[in-house]
């Protein structure tokens, strides 16, 4: 049995159970507050707080776990990082009161009597941080929300997360540094150094299925017909991952159809592009797994 961590609520929690659906490993029976489901085969789910799905996974309760990267640089504990989930995007930065006059960590002073004191709930980060930039602070720990620190004179600088920096703006906060950018992350315990040849377990098959989704949710399947005559400047458009695949159809040979794997993001300049060679029949479609 392989047993991972996820987290059971918050931000992470929905879009890593998509994930795993997508790849297959879809939960299964949970009741309400259950700690553990099957994922089916020999994977099983283990519920915790995102805060401590890395202490569980060093700790070897979990054979692997799903967390941000912000708080599995936090803990502090050596976990291998296996795969970048590419949800969770948000990033870990040093913010200042409008007031405050600082504008960089270079406005702190070296070193002061009364250092100023920073709110946050990465409290090691947040020391490692200011310590690499040379700068004497006081941090202050709270377990959230540190953000509302400032208004109860708590401090006069916060290191928090933000996606898009507008609670810090609606808390009279300017963004000073980033720290961090994080994403969700597949962590397992460090593994020895592989000697020679390695069996590959259940965990290479868990992060090749993972990595099979996050490949295909970047990428579409598109299919078009095209005359023959255009095809050289089709190949341009449409490159494919090994090029794009033209298949004869039964109209006598003036017209191809064209198979091939496209970016998503760029997908409606594909189809521009398309449109201006004559191709017709145009279909785009997602792709669930992609194993190059
Ligand atoms: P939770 O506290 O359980 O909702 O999970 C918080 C985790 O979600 C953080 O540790 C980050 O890894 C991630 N996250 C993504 N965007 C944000 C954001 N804007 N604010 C806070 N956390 C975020």
């Amino acid at each position: 049995m392989l047993r991972i961590a996820l987290p059971n609520k918050g931000r992470l929690a929905e879009a890593t159970r998509e994930l795993f659906a997508d790849a297959g490993l879809e939960v299964r029976g949970r009741g309400d507050r259950a700690l553990t489901a099957s994922l089916g085969g020999e994977f099983e789910a283990l519920f915790v707080r995102a805060q401590d799905v890395t202490e569980f996974v060093a700790d070897g309760v979990a054979d692997a776990g799903v967390t941000g990267w912000d708080l599995v640089s936090e803990s502090d504990r050596p976990v291998d990082l296996l795969l970048d989930l590419e949800f969770g995007h948000c990033r870990l930065v040093v913010a200042a009161r409008e007031e405050s006059g600082i504008r960089t960590v270079a406005d702190l002073p070296a070193d002061a009597v009364t250092p100023h004191r920073v709110a946050t709930s990465f409290p090691r980060v947040t020391r490692r941080f200011f310590a690499a930039a040379g700068r004497a602070v006081e941090v202050i720990p709270v377990s959230g929300a540190a953000e509302v620190a400032p208004h109860l004179g708590i401090a006069d600088i916060v290191v928090d997360l933000t996606s898009t920096g507008s609670t810090l703006k609606v808390n009279g906060l300017r963004e000073v540094a980033t720290i961090l950018e994080s994403t969700a992350r597949l962590i397992t315990a460090p593994r020895p150094a592989p000697t020679g040849e390695r069996e590959t377990g259940p965990l290479d098959e868990l992060v090749a299925a993972l990595a099979s989704v996050l490949r295909a949710r970047g990428q579409r399947y598109l299919m078009a017909n095209v005359p023959r005559a255009a095809l050289d400047r089709v190949k341009q458009v449409v490159p494919g991952l090994n090029g794009p695949t033209v298949i004869d159809i039964l109209d006598g040979g003036s017209i191809v159809a064209v198979h091939a794997v496209v970016p998503a993001a760029s997908v409606y300049r594909t189809i521009a592009a398309l449109k201006t060679l004559h191709a017709t029949g145009i279909l785009v479609t997602r792709i669930e797994r992609l194993m190059p």
